[in-house]
């Protein structure tokens, strides 16, 4: 596919907090870009003096603009999207809205998110649904193979993470979209590390239900999520929770759910939040998912390239497709202390343990490992300095 390239020098002119640190951590939360950050806070200062109600219903428009732009990005219509919180609780919103009963079966994978392992674990305890792990493939990643061939009528509901939160490998999600599709299982997608660093279409991939987070590679603010049903799911879901928002009270004895995707949203939310998302998703636009990833892949398999080089390094990605998290771990020096080692100096990385990728860590007899997740404004330079120092 033809793209322009990123021009990293205006990336990084836009970015004012990128010139005094070495930002690693885009995976965590991203660097918000100057205009997604004075949208931000423009919005704020004008809830300062006008009034918060007011300022929504005069920059309303840019409210609106969040479900077009989200539509865009995903390639699906503006009614099928939500403004949430966070991923985590647009993905609850979905999944505990779907009918499952004792010996239902929920397919995942052995990287899945640790708040999504809760879940499911929650609703088996709660319900009597079982969880049942794909295997991974001698790649590292989920067996598409192995999925199809777990598959009965018992199975409700297939419910995968598309990049795990700990490691670098891409989750074959259009495969899965696939044998989702053939056998007429509902489908939902974590696609939290995935949305706003390489092309995401619903359509292509298959899925019903997708959550995104702002704060991560689409660089929005902190506080802020979205979630994706797909349109004949809508109005065949009963939301989790309702309020007035989501619902209409007709009468002391009846109210109405919404039709629209908005069915699974709070009344009260980060209005100025939202406002910047859909700014911050129209950044990515411009510069094309495609070039993002282009980018990004670049970048990190550079950074992987240069630290296999440290003896005592091992970079422990998995996957035949790989992302801009680039996760390693050093011979005798914990992932926490190399963590702690370059916060000083101005080198954001993280570490990445216990709850978050608890079960894939368990199988692969891994601790934890330093994760240094990379975007397109991120520079050589900037990879020849993290060397040195984790070299050091
Ligand atoms: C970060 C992350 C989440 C949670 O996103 P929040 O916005 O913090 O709720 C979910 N899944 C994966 C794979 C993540 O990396």
């Amino acid at each position: 596919m033809t793209h322009t390239p990123i021009d990293v020098d205006r990336a990084r002119l836009e970015t004012r907090g990128c010139g005094g640190l070495i930002h690693f951590n885009h995976a965590g939360s991203s660097l918000m870009p100057a205009a997604v950050a004075d949208h931000l806070i423009g919005w704020q200062r004008e809830e300062e003096f006008r009034g918060g109600y007011e300022t929504a219903n005069r920059r309303r428009h840019e409210l609106e603009n969040f479900y077009d732009a989200s539509a865009r990005l995903l390639n699906c219509h503006r009614d099928e999207i939500a403004f949430v919180e966070n991923a985590t609780r647009a993905w609850d919103m979905a999944f505990y809205a779907l009918d499952l009963g004792p010996g239902d079966r929920i397919l995942t994978a052995a990287c899945e998110y640790g708040s999504n392992m809760i879940a499911y674990l929650h609703r088996a305890k709660r319900t009597g649904c079982v969880v049942d792990i794909v295997p991974d493939d001698a790649h590292g990643q989920l067996d598409v193979a192995a999925l199809e061939a777990m598959i009965d009528d018992r199975v409700k509901l297939i419910s995968i993470s598309h990049i795990p939160t700990g490691g670098g490998l891409v989750n074959p999600a259009e495969a899965v979209g696939a044998v989702a599709r053939r056998h007429g299982i509902p489908y939902l997608l974590d696609a939290c590390q995935s949305v706003g660093q390489m092309p995401v279409d619903v359509k292509a991939i298959g899925c019903d239900f997708l959550s995104a987070t702002g704060r991560k590679y689409l660089r929005g603010p902190r506080g802020t999520g979205l979630l994706y049903v797909r349109r004949d799911w809508i109005t065949r879901l009963d939301p989790p929770l309702l309020d007035q928002h989501a619902a209409t009270l007709l009468s002391e004895t009846e109210y109405e759910i919404r039709d629209d995707a908005r069915r699974f949203e709070n009344w009260e939310c980060h209005f100025a939040g939202k406002a910047a998302l859909g700014t911050a998703i129209d950044y990515a636009l411009g510069w094309g998912l495609e070039a993002i990833e282009a980018r990004v892949t670049e970048i990190a398999e550079r950074l992987r390239a240069r630290l296999s080089e440290i003896p005592g390094i091992t970079i422990q990605d998995q996957g035949q497709r790989r992302c801009g998290i680039v996760t390693f771990t050093k011979d005798g020096e914990a992932a926490a202390d190399i963590k702690a080692r370059l916060a000083p100096i101005g080198i954001n990385v993280t570490a990445s343990a216990g709850s978050g990728s608890r079960v894939g860590f368990g199988r692969r007899g891994l601790e934890s490992v330093v994760r240094a997740s990379v975007h397109y404004l991120n520079t050589t330079d900037e990879i020849d300095r993290f060397v040195t120092e984790i070299a050091a």
